[in-house]
């Protein structure tokens, strides 16, 4: 039996029997943690607000027999501007299960798990497109994934790349114009971003709202994260869709 207190954010509840909730934290150290939040759907119980996706926190859990309960919560964010906009909470409930397909128990992720807390800091207060702030997030996510595409050379010849290239999902990244492919044609700007972006320190993404081919990028690397994570249902629009809104 032990008690320990642990930095997290809520990245799924489920209901469970009558008045608890089941909680899935993401907590750097020990990637994906289930708890238990008893009594959580009482009135007036403690944990009512700890339990929301996207809260962040200090999360003090008792353990017993490779269990974990929800005993209190300190939180410390709970973006709620974020809930109250539809087209921006779509977004952040696609990153919570980008999170959910691709942390694992005992698999600490430090740097995701700062990532996921600045991406959230940026779509919550931030004013730059939700679009660009995915792309962010979902180019850092698949770095930290081992699945980030190869954008400096050739899938297929293997010759390095500086220019226009091809984007081959299924290849798992460029090809040059001299192969033989009917995958989609990618710029050579898109192809840049897609090469520095989950390379470059987060907050960075920034500058890529100047930059007229981010985009595109968006565009490419979604087809990507859908072949590898499987999350063609869940993923927001993207920018060229909801442009003009
Ligand atoms: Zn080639």
């Amino acid at each position: 039996m032990a008690s320990i207190t642990i930095p997290a954010i809520v990245i799924r509840r489920s209901d469970y029997g009558d008045y608890d909730r089941m909680v899935t934290l993401f907590s750097p150290d020990m990637g994906r943690v289930d708890a238990i939040a008893r009594g959580c759907r009482r009135p007036k119980s403690p944990l009512v607000n700890a339990v929301e996706p996207f809260t962040s926190g200090e999360f003090q859990l008792f353990s017993l027999r490779d269990r974990f309960t929800l005993e209190q919560c300190q939180v410390s964010d709970s973006y709620y501007e974020l809930r109250a906009d539809y087209d921006r909470l779509c977004h952040g409930v696609y990153w919570l299960r980008l999170l959910d397909t691709s942390i694992l128990p005992d698999t600490p992720m430090p740097e995701l798990f700062i990532v996921t807390l600045r991406a959230l800091a940026h779509l919550n207060y931030g004013e730059l497109p939700p679009e660009l702030v995915t792309l962010a997030f979902e180019s850092h996510l698949m770095r930290l994934s081992g699945l980030s595409p190869r954008m400096d050379a050739c899938a297929i010849c293997q010759r390095p790349i500086d220019g226009d290239a091809r984007f081959d999902s299924q290849l798992g990244g460029a090809v040059c114009l001299n192969c033989l492919s009917e995958a989609p044609h990618i710029s050579n700007g898109a192809r840049r971003i897609l090469m520095k972006l989950p390379r470059t320190q987060f907050d960075k993404f920034q500058l890529l709202s100047q930059r007229p081919e981010w985009p595109e990028a968006a565009r490419l690397l979604r087809s990507h994260v859908n072949l590898r994570l499987h999350m063609d249902k869940f993923a927001p629009p993207l920018y060229e869709e909801t442009d003009g809104r």
